[in-house]
């Protein structure tokens, strides 16, 4: 047995068979290993490392495996999981990031133009809301005082709920069901914590700049257009996205700034 057989087996379970031989051997009704195809290889390599002792193995195979690293009786567990030649390799793209000075930079003056974009990134970022979350939060999902009536919370907070009947079809992804009280107010589906500055961004764009035009405003839902065609329409997540596009313009930044970008550094509050 040669690494290059480990090597071969592996690329038989995860279809990326190449040589003359195939995979013959596979049932094709099984179909190929996704990502478990790493949990074999780690039992693969395992069984060859306890093999050695009771069976005359060929040193490179043991060398190949453990990339020349002999293995004491302590740290062994982690040097298990450091390296695995025959682990298929890793080509899934990483979450991307948005790094402090990222965000900072955003905050700039005269990058994000209206109040309303504050609080769309401060709520994003801070609060680790999905862009179709935050575009469909409704007035009555926001229990912005501690100990709200809701009694699902202690401090403020937001219910996150996917609903099919928002007039800019932003949805919440997959939430758990909610309910409404007899009150009015939403109880369940996800329950998010909202910090000092998600709170004050709010506040400042609804006094300043829902308020005069909320006349014209027809629906529930917190975020709206505020100038253009239809002032006082709800704002979808590709208005989001675009709003995303020209303030990394504005603040020269060469990196991707997406909704999960900005999700992926959250800070979430307790
Ligand atoms: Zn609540």
């Amino acid at each position: 047995m040669t690494l290059a057989d480990l090597h071969r087996y592996m690329n038989g379970l995860t279809g990326q068979v190449d040589g003359v031989y195939g995979a013959v051997w596979r049932d094709p009704q099984k179909g190929q290993l996704g990502a478990a195809a790493s949990n074999v290889a780690t039992v693969v390599k395992a069984y060859y490392l306890s093999l050695q002792t009771s069976v005359c193995l060929r040193p490179e195979l043991i060398e190949g495996l453990t990339c020349g690293r002999s293995f004491g009786p302590r740290g062994r567990a982690k040097r298990m999981h450091e390296s695995n030649p025959p682990a298929p390799k890793k080509n899934s793209p990483r979450p991307r990031f948005v790094s402090d000075e990222i965000v900072q930079a955003l905050f700039e003056p005269g990058v994000l133009t209206t109040a309303r974009d504050v609080m769309i990134v401060t709520w994003l970022h801070d609060g680790g809301l999905r862009v179709g979350g935050l575009c469909g939060l409704r007035f009555c999902d926001l229990h912005l005082t501690r100990h709200h009536a809701c009694g699902q919370r202690a401090d403020p907070h937001v219910h996150i709920v996917g609903r099919n009947d928002n007039p800019n079809r932003a949805r919440a992804k997959a939430y758990a069901s909610a309910r409404t009280s007899r009150e009015g107010y939403t109880l369940d589906g996800v329950i998010r914590a909202v910090s000092d500055d998600m709170v004050s961004t709010l506040y400042t764009y609804l006094l300043d700049e829902f308020h005069p035009i909320q006349a014209l405003v027809d629906h529930e839902q917190v975020i709206v257009h505020l100038g253009g065609r239809t002032p006082g329409a709800a704002l979808g997540t590709g208005a989001v996205r675009k709003i995303l596009a020209r303030s990394r313009r504005r603040a020269e930044l060469s990196v991707r700034l997406t909704p999960h970008a900005l999700r992926h550094n959250e800070v979430h509050p307790k």
